[in-house]
């Protein structure tokens, strides 16, 4: 009597024990938490709540968007965001201006996204997730890396499995979601791919810094003397920050507020809208560099967001990869209910599909950031707005100009970055296109005001 009475209790704490595990609570915990939740699926989110009250990924996208309605959580989103129409691109010292309207992508992504306060945007996944089922634990999980038939694979500890309250012959499927801490990767000493940039980032938030004469709401990215800055229209305040490389960042001081205050007091494109400008946080310090994961996935286990890999902020695609990574590891695991959690050969099938587009998004995301980095998207503009005003039989040339807009926008959104058409179309103009304009190195974000001096001269 009692061995069966024990038996149906432990069969009924593992019917309510989690089938899923995500290690990390940012948004790409929290929205994954939120999917699944809504889908019946048992999961519980480590929240180690080590939160700074600011947090850089202040601008979305279009494509984030319909995540976010998928979540239901879009008009609050609304409440505590910035509404962006688009992003513009500056190139200092009387160089180009290039402003891309969301208008551009109407008909297959929302026209708009949002630019909104990290920490807010973050409280509010995890609440949604919260309302939807999810669990959440205030606990660090603590990882302990293995082998099994000759792969790393990692468990969790056995603190964090009682913290977590699974049972010991479960095996939820544990997801790492926990940023740049890239806990499983580390723990199991995974090889990942860096990228080209390898760069430091500075940034706090301003009252009264002036924004350029472009509509409300839009992101400005300017390329400096030295390196890059963003501009982003949150409620009430300005994000400003500067992405500069670290040689370049020892030039501007000892301290992380004298390398953003004299980047700022030097750059003609930031001094003189920061004239009146008072900063009303600390400065924070980011690393920024460029690096994706070999592999997405091994037995039990899976990363997401950037802890999978992350791309570059120039264009915003952060948090976009974040929420779409969460969205299609829900969609390629468990479209069809949690079956393929007990059948291995298949959920090793659906992760590999699911880790093989997260590497091609990373891919096209990095051949798109290229464009901004060496300057031909710039050239490109210019050789547009060119051939736009030549005088053509049924206005052709200017339909070609908004043609190829509408793609590069499109691109830059979230929608058209993988597509072959759109990719192809970029190389082409930036081969094709661009007779009687400047090289593209005049336009291309530098390491140091050296090396602009001398492209110049060129
Ligand atoms: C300079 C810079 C500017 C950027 N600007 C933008 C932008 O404008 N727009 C944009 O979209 N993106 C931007 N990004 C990128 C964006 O910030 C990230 O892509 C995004 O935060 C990734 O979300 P995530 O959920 O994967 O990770 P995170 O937001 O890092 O969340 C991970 C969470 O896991 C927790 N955690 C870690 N280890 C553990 C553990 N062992 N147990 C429990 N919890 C743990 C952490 O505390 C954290 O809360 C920028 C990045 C940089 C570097």
């Amino acid at each position: 009597m009692m061995a069966r009475i024990s038996r149906v209790f432990l069969i009924s704490m593992a019917e309510k024990s989690p089938q899923v595990v995500i290690v990390g609570a940012g948004p790409a915990g929290c929205t994954l938490a939120g999917l699944l939740a809504k889908r019946g699926i048992r999961c519980l989110v480590f929240d180690d709540d080590k939160r700074p009250g600011l947090l850089v990924g202040e601008s979305l996208i279009p494509g984030v968007v319909p995540v976010l309605r998928q979540l239901g959580i879009e008009d609050r989103v609304a409440a505590i965001a910035t509404r962006k129409p688009g992003a513009s691109f500056f190139v200092t010292d009387g160089g180009p201006r290039l402003h891309f309207s969301f208008k551009n992508v109407e008909g297959h992504l929302p026209t708009y996204a949002y630019n909104t306060p990290r920490p807010e945007f973050d409280n509010l996944l995890r609440t949604r997730a919260e309302e939807l089922g999810a669990k959440f634990v205030h606990a660090r999980a603590e990882l302990e890396p293995s082998v099994m038939n000759g792969e790393p694979t990692i468990q969790l500890s056995a603190r964090s499995r009682k913290v977590a309250g699974l049972p010991a012959d479960t095996k939820p499927l544990l997801v790492d979601c926990t940023g740049r801490t890239r806990a499983f990767a580390r723990a199991m000493n995974l090889p990942a791919e860096k990228g080209e940039r390898d760069d430091i980032a500075y940034f706090a938030h301003f009252e009264d810094f002036d924004h350029d004469e472009v509509e409300p709401g839009q992101v400005i990215i300017s390329v400096l003397r030295a390196g890059w800055s963003w501009r982003i229209p949150l409620p009430g305040r300005l994000s400003v920050g500067i992405v500069v490389s670290k040689e370049h960042a020892k030039t501007l001081g000892s301290t992380a507020e004298e390398r953003l205050e004299n980047a700022i007091s030097q750059e003609p494109l930031l001094a003189e809208k920061a004239a009146r400008a008072r900063r009303i946080t600390p400065v924070m310090t980011y690393s920024n560099y460029q690096l994706l994961a070999d592999r997405g996935h091994g037995p039990g286990w899976v990363l997401c967001g950037d802890a999978f890999g992350f791309v570059d902020p120039m264009l915003s695609p952060g948090l976009f990869m974040s929420l779409i990574g969460a969205q299609q590891l829900d969609s390629c695991l468990f479209s069809k209910g949690a079956d393929l959690l007990n059948q291995p050969e298949k959920l090793a099938h659906a992760l590999d599909k699911y880790s093989a587009r997260i590497i091609d998004w990373h891919r096209f995301w990095q051949e798109l950031v290229r464009y901004f980095y060496d300057g031909r998207i710039f050239r490109i503009h210019l050789a547009g707005k060119r051939l736009a005003r030549q005088p053509s039989p049924f206005n052709l040339a200017s339909r070609m100009e908004q043609h190829s807009t509408r793609h590069i926008a499109s691109m830059a959104s979230g929608g058209w970055t993988r597509s072959r058409y759109s990719r192809g179309l970029m190389k082409m103009l930036s081969r094709y296109l661009v007779w009687d304009v400047p090289a593209a190195e005049n336009f291309a974000v530098r390491s140091n005001i050296a090396e602009q001096t001398l492209a110049k001269a060129a």
